[in-house]
């Protein structure tokens, strides 16, 4: 039985006639800059986020550097984020001509350390940039309480995790700002690249708006340098037909997350993770549960509400790239999100400190993952196969 690691087919098909429609509207209306179908996404994106503005951009990524543009953040400023996490959290940085500074991860919930993202600010530290990666959400009370003290900038790259929330708010409704992607494989996947940027402050959300056109606001009046980092209409067409059904896409990638769990726990040396080492309000262990066991199953945290981008293992005993090879060979499709931390990256190879920095759990977590298929699509005998070939191969 094949099993991709993902299906876009079966969830794009389903409202295949929606998304016709959507894009004959477009033809139609002759508006593919802007205009009323972008105004309408963003209201319904900020209506779903519980957030006051959203604001649609050409990427994630884009909508990273211009949350950092809008911040004022360039050379001289320093940025904390996670080096186990997808390269555009730290490029966007650079991109702006700011240095990004690495912070190890929770070998739990693979967010955010705080302890040691306290220990990363300097004077020049101005701004944060959690990740929710896998789609749940970094300890917010925690950072936000750093970045009061210290009178630094939250931004959430909530790229993994839009509709995700924690204790009732939302990712991306916290920080200064928030910012999403749609690219395909995201839970609100488009067609082709798409990104937004939300905030609970008017002002920001005006600058972002100048911002990605051009700085310009009136018309030919260019108050701002920006650039041209706007969001297709029809892209924002097309994911108006989605977004109500994201909720229930993320219940099914929930249900399919709890299947694993139940079903890969019944196998000896199977264990789930219990243990908070970031910095997380729950109750500590004592000794981590990881230890002696062959494969660390991921939790959600009781006042999280994980959205499941990624179901991602633990594989220990160096066994890893071995399991990986036995899923390919029985065509199961699986990915290693992220084989290589950002520290160890040769593009960020000259910034101070990163030759000689030291992430441990960050460093032992790009050796030990694995992400498994979790797409809402996915069948209970596609899951028991894949539990099977793991049972097999432990
Ligand atoms: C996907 C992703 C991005 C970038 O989004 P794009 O739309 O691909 O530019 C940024 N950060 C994280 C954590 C991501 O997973």
């Amino acid at each position: 039985m094949k099993v991709p690691l993902l299906d876009l087919s079966a969830q794009n098909g389903a409202v295949e006639i929606e998304l016709r429609a959507a894009f004959v509207d477009v033809l139609q209306s002759g508006q593919f800059i802007l205009g009323a179908e972008v105004a309408e996404f963003e209201e319904e994106c900020a209506e779903f986020l519980g957030v006051d503005h959203a604001v649609g951009v050409s990427s994630g990524t884009d909508a990273l550097i211009i949350a950092l543009m809008a911040l004022g953040i360039g050379p001289g400023d320093e940025v904390i984020c996670p080096s186990f996490t997808f390269f555009a959290t730290a490029g966007s940085v650079s991109r702006v001509g700011a240095t990004p500074v690495f912070a190890d991860s929770c070998g739990t919930c693979f967010n955010l350390d705080l302890d040691d993202l306290k220990a990363k600010i300097t004077p020049k530290t101005k701004a944060i940039i959690p990740v929710h990666l896998f789609g749940q959400m970094a300890e917010m009370d925690g950072i936000m309480a750093i970045a009061e003290e210290h009178e630094l900038e939250v931004i959430e790259d909530a790229a993994q995790a839009f509709g995700a929330s924690q204790r009732g708010k939302k990712a991306g409704s916290i920080g200064k700002c928030g910012t999403m992607s749609f690219f395909p494989t995201k839970n609100l996947g488009g067609f082709g690249d798409g990104g937004l940027v939300t905030t609970n402050d008017g002002d920001f959300a005006a600058r972002l708006k100048d911002l990605r056109n051009h700085g310009m606001n009136p018309k030919y009046h260019h108050h701002l340098i920006g650039g041209n980092f706007r969001i297709d209409a029809l892209q924002a067409a097309l994911l108006r037909v989605k977004l109500p059904h994201l909720e229930s896409y993320c219940q099914l990638r929930a249900a399919n997350a709890a299947e694993y769990t139940r079903l890969l726990s019944r196998i000896d040396g199977v264990v789930k993770a219990d243990q908070a080492d970031c910095g997380c309000p729950i109750e500590r262990a004592g000794t981590c549960s990881s230890e002696g066991a062959k494969l660390v199953l991921p939790v959600a945290y009781d006042y999280n509400d994980h959205i499941w981008n990624q179901y991602t293992l633990r594989v220990m005993d160096g066994r890893r790239d071995e399991l990986r090879e036995a899923l390919l060979e029985a065509e199961i499709g699986c990915e290693i999100y992220y084989p290589r931390p950002m520290h160890w990256q040769e593009c960020f190879s000259e910034l101070p400190g990163v030759a000689e920095l030291k992430l441990p759990v960050c460093e032992q977590l790009a050796g030990e993952v694995i992400s498994l298929p979790v797409f809402p699509e996915l069948t209970g005998e596609q899951i028991e196969h894949v539990v099977e070939t793991i049972a097999d191969f432990l």
